[in-house]
Formats: C-alpha cells, structure tokens, sequence
C-alpha cells in the first residue's frame, strides 16, 4: 500500500470541518480571508472603454450579490479609464471594491494599482512573454530570470503597499512562463512555483496584501495545485487567502457541473476565501451559482463527527469530539496526484473499467421500452433493435419490481435481495443486500453482490467477510452533513485493510430544485472521483430522471473519470473578447457536440486564450474583431480567418485529422 508522508498536509482536517486559517486582506473595504464569509466575485464582459456599460453592467453583478467587480485593462488606456467607472460607481452609490485584470501589461497594472482596490496579475505572462521554446534552463540563467522578474515586478508591489492596493497573483494552468516549463512543464508544481517566485518578491518588501489563485479548465490540475500550494505555504509560513476558480468551464449544466467539481473538492476541505464561477453566460448569472455554491458550508462545522484517520472506525465513539488523536496521519493515496484506488474487477465494475452509472427506476412508470427513451436507450419496433445513446446508464434499480420485457445487454436490473431470491431466471439481475442480509445469505450471485451500507454498518465481521469475497461492490451511502469526508474516511479504511472491493458512491437527496442537484451531487461525488475514489454513482433523488442521467454522466465528464461527450472550454469573456461567445459556443456546439472525447476550446481573445486553453485539441480563438485563428493543441493551423467561414474550417481541420464524423 502506497502511503503518504505527514509532510503532504493541505488542511485542517481530512475528518472535521473546518476553514483553512488565513490571513486577512482587505480589498477595498471587504476583508477576504481569516474569519470573513467565503467571497463572491465576477468579471464584467464589457469594453473597459464603455463607461456607461461596464457600470450598468457592474451594479447588475452587485445587485446580485458580488462583492468584488473584476474588469479587465488590456493597456494603459483601459487602466486610465477605471476611474471613470470607479467614480461613476461611488457617485451612484457602490462602493463594491473593484480588481483590474492585467495580462502581459506591466504599464497598466501600475496605473490601475493606484485607482482601483486591487490588481491581479498572471505570473506566467506579466513580466515573460511566452514563446513556446524549447531549451533549457541552467541555474545561473534561471536566477538570472528571477533577477529580471524581480526588477519588472517590485515597482507594483511598492505602488500597492503605497497606496493600500491589494493584488491576486493568479496562476493559469496552460499559461506558464517558459522558465517554469522547461523546469516544471505545465503542471500543478509549475503553477505553484510560478505564484511563490512572485510571492517571494512581495514578501521581500514586506507587503502582503496577497490573495492567490491556482485555475486550470481541467479539475484535476485544479484541485492538486490548490492543495500543494497550501502545502507549500504551510511549509513555509505562509497563509494568504486563496481564490478558487475553475476556468473556461463553459455554460449551462456542465459549467456549473465542472465549477461544481473544481471549487466544491476544494471547499469540502476548508479551503477558499474567495470564489469565482466562470460560465460563458452574461456575469449575474455567475454569482446565483456562487451562492449555492457557497452557502453549503454555512453550518458544515455542525456536522456529525467522523472517526479520526488511525483509529478504526468500528472503535469510534460517536459521543468523543475530540480533536484528531493523528493530527498528522498517513492516508494511502496522494492527494496532489491523481491515481484511481485499485480495485478487484467484476462484471465490468472496478480495476480499469470507467465508473458506472447507476439510476434508480420505478418499474410501473417504465412498464413500455419505449420508456427507457429518457435514459438514452430507444428501442425500434420495427426493427425490434435498441438504439444505445452515449449517456447510456450501466444499471437500473427497480426495488422489489421488475419489468415485462428484455434489456438491452449493456443495462441491467439490480434487485433487493427479498425480491432476486425469488426470481426463476436471475441472468439479467444483481442482488442488493443490506448487511445484515449479506452476511447471512444463502444464496448470492455469481458475479455481482451489491451491498448497501453506511458507515455505521462497518463492523470487523462485515470487514472480514467483503474481503475474502471476489463478487461483492458496496454501494457507500451517508447522511452525514459532511458526507464527502465521511465516505472518504470509510474508503480510507478499505485502502487501509487491504480491502480491494469496488465501492459506488451513493448519495441521497431531497425537495431540491435541478440547479441545487446539479452543484450538490456535483460537488459530494466529485469531490471523491477526483481522488480516484469510486468504482460507480448512483444518485437518488426525485428530481426528473433524463436529469439525474445527465448530471450523473457530467460529474464524470468533469472529474475526467469518464469521457462520454465533446468537451468544450469556453472562456467567460470579458473585454477583450472578438466576438459574440455565448452565440459561438452555441454554433459550434450544434455542429460538433456528437464528437465523443474532444476537447474544443473557444476562446474570445487571442491575448490570453492560447495560453488558457491548456489541453484542448482544438482551439476556435478570436485574433481580431471578427477574425479567428484556429489551433490544434498549441500550434497554430491557420490565422485570420473570417469569422463566418472559421467553423467550417475547424471542421475540415477535424476532417484532416480523421476525428470528423458525419451524423447520419
Ligand atoms: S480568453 Fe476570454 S476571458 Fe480570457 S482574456 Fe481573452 S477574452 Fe477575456
């Protein structure tokens, strides 16, 4: 069993909730950090030159509840011109504080630090500029690099310790300086060693109004960064308050899936002052999502408590709220790099087999094949053949029913135990035990047994039997107001025993609207997947089945567990956008959202966007107002496209590369 040291600690607790003590930094008259409330913030999309509508559009955002305006200032003159728009904001009567977002612009970030509360700056492109070369490093260069970066980026710091300006050093996944990938490549230690060069300088002149951030479109980048930078800064003292994001997440269910995933997974964990939700959809619609998002953790302290890592669960007094009796314990999976948890395979559950689907059905509403439509299955009459979509759902539990016609081969039946005894012809059906009834059974199946429990129901008998049995998955619920770390503890304890069963994640939920099943079972099934935990989900819940399907495959999708659909990186925009991205991403979605497991980027500005597409295959990104460059990967393909003509072309490039196919 793989373990990991003390030293790889990124918060408080992987047990007990509670918020990763940071500093306090004030932003204008809003504290982040320390004991202030988890932060909402978005970007506007308007031209910073656009006074009248870069206001109108900022008090839309307040009115929704932001608490921090950010707008970009491309060059000097859009700098200049934020105070315009910080005045016109005060003189009707906002004071929400306002960050400027600098790219490359040394110059505009000097002028915005004096006029507005705070500038973020990309380490990777603020004093670099990125060439794609390829040569290497020796460490007399490299400290030649940090002399220079350090001689370029002092005059900001000592303008915002002057004038009380606090700044963001915000690291992109996919925008790193190339000092950083010739000695880290493009990686979650390459994004923390971009930020801490510029913390070290900040530091050195003693200023420390520092909020950092770590965004990457993949949530698995994502999350390990953030962690091995609070791991890095608690190493070396350090605790400035972090900002969360997932970039480019896109619009619709599947950004708010992946923002979900990405700053939920960190959030369970006590980590984040600040959050930003980056959806390609006008920015008020970000921060409802931010409050949902948020508020999930306003009494999480109060949850029930959970056995401390190193003490058995089964030997858990549920009364002891002590504090961890391991404050430093091992845990048996590395949490800053991605690895499934090994697990035993059967029947295509566990070992290399992507995480399965599980919905729950109830057989009188589904008495017609023609009802399994919803679920991606359709069954021709005629041709008395089922048709298998790509959110095709692996099982369905039906309780104690059954349905009066055959599945196709891909879709099985799981039954309470009571009912699948009772059964003539069980090929096409799976038991579901309680534990009692597990451990008790004289008659299982021979290739799966699905055995629900919690983890009050461990106990060293139960343990003792899953063990030395080969055709066992448990499905793993909780109830606990912190249920993610719960079913991370019990799962903790299997890795821990030796014990290789497969476990799906199960996760119940009730009276609650799509938009809040979306980011729940997001962020509780998420939260699990991205630390290669969970052989399958199964959320329960009343809400309408296609959707529960949808959100199911989703996660999937986000955690990267599973790819089932095309992925498409659309950034937010702002105001260097080149074109209208709301109605872009929406064409180019129609055209190409049948391409199974590529990677579109669609990026407004050709300033920023190559570098935040990070690991897209294609990248659809603005050069000029109306005019396209298309990318594969990082190269650039072809540039000045006209915008009416550059779909096609991303097709035909498709085409070229032999992925293209025509729907029929
Ligand atoms: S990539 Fe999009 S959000 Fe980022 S700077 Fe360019 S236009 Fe703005």
């Amino acid at each position: 069993m793989d373990t990991v040291t003390a030293s790889k600690i990124y918060n408080n607790s992987l047990t007990k909730y509670s918020r990763f003590k940071t500093r306090e930094v004030m932003v204008g008259n809003i504290g982040f950090g320390a004991g202030n409330p988890i932060r909402l913030q978005s970007m506007t999309t308007t031209d910073t030159m656009d006074t009248k509508g870069t206001v109108e559009q900022s008090i839309r955002m307040i009115e929704a509840g932001c608490e921090l305006v950010r707008i970009t200032a491309p060059a000097a003159k859009e700098a200049k011109n934020l105070e315009n728009i910080k005045k016109e904001l005060r003189a009707r009567g906002y004071n929400t504080p306002i960050v400027a977002d600098i790219h490359f612009k040394p110059d505009a970030a000097e002028i915005a630090a004096r006029i507005v509360e705070k500038v973020r700056v990309n380490p990777g492109n603020y004093a670099d500029k990125k060439k794609f070369k390829v040569f290497s490093f020796t460490d007399e260069l490299y400290n030649e690099e940090l002399e220079r970066i350090y001689e370029s980026f002092s005059p900001l710091v000592k303008i915002c310790k002057e004038h009380g300006t606090a700044m963001r050093i915000g690291t992109n996944h996919g925008s790193l300086s190339d000092r950083i990938m010739n000695r880290y490549g493009d990686t979650p230690i390459g994004m923390v060693e971009s930020a801490l060069e510029f913390v070290r300088i900040c530091r050195d002149h003693n200023y420390h109004e520092i909020i950092l951030s770590m965004k990457s479109s993949n949530t698995q980048v994502m999350v390990e960064a953030y962690r091995l930078l609070v791991n890095r800064m608690i190493e070396e003292g350090m605790n400035y308050p972090l900002h969360l994001g997932v970039t480019e997440a896109g619009d619709g269910e599947d950004g708010r899936i992946k923002s979900s995933v990405g700053i939920g997974t960190l959030l369970e964990d006590g980590l984040g002052d600040t959050i930003r939700v980056s959806l390609t959809e006008d920015p008020e619609f970000e921060i409802p999502v931010c409050k949902r998002i948020a508020e999930r953790y306003s009494n999480r302290k109060l949850h029930t408590p959970i056995a401390d890592i190193g003490m058995p669960i089964s030997d858990y007094d549920n009364k002891s709220q002590s504090a961890s009796i391991n404050p430093q314990p091992e845990i048996p999976y590395d949490p800053f790099s991605y690895q499934r948890r090994k697990t035993y395979e059967t029947d295509k559950i566990g070992n290399h087999h992507v995480p399965v689907v599980i919905l729950s059905l109830d057989a009188m509403e589904y008495s017609e094949p023609s009802s399994l439509e919803k679920i991606s299955y359709s069954y021709s009459n005629e041709l008395d053949k089922w048709n298998i979509g790509d959110l095709a759902p692996d099982f369905i539990y039906l309780g104690t029913g059954d349905l009066p016609y055959a599945l196709p081969g891909t879709l099985k039946k799981i039954l309470d135990y009571s009912f699948w005894k009772t059964l003539q012809d069980k090929s096409d059906s799976f038991p579901l035990f309680t534990p009692k009834e597990y451990l008790t059974a004289e008659r299982k199946s021979y290739r799966i047994n699905f055995v629900s429990l919690t983890i009050n129901d461990i106990t060293p008998n139960l343990l003792e039997a899953i063990k030395i049995d080969k055709f066992c998955v448990l499905v793993l619920n909780t109830s606990n107001l912190h249920g993610m770390a719960e079913e991370r503890r019990v799962i903790i304890e299997l890795m821990q025993q030796g014990i290789d069963t497969p476990v799906i994640i199960s996760r119940s939920y009730a009276g609650i609207d799509d938009e809040d099943l979306t980011i729940s079972s997001a962020t509780d099934l998420g939260s699990l997947l991205i630390d290669g935990m969970g052989d399958g989900i199964w959320i329960k819940a009343e809400n309408n089945i296609d959707v529960i399907n949808r959100v199911s495959f989703g996660i999937l999708q986000a955690t990267r567990t599973r790819i089932s659909k095309t992925e498409y990186i659309s950034c937010p925009s702002c105001g260097r956008t080149q074109f209208d991205l709301q109605i872009t991403t929406a064409m180019i979605k129609k055209r190409t959202d049948h391409l199974k497991g590529v990677k579109i980027a669609i990026m407004g500005c050709i300033v920023n966007g190559p570098g935040e597409m990070a690991d897209a295959d294609y990248g659809f990104v603005g050069s000029g107002p109306n005019w396209i460059t298309l990318y594969r990967g990082k190269d650039v393909i072809e540039r000045g496209i006209p915008y009416p003509e550059a779909l096609d072309r991303l097709i035909d490039l498709m085409k070229e590369d032999g992925i293209w196919l025509e729907i029929n």
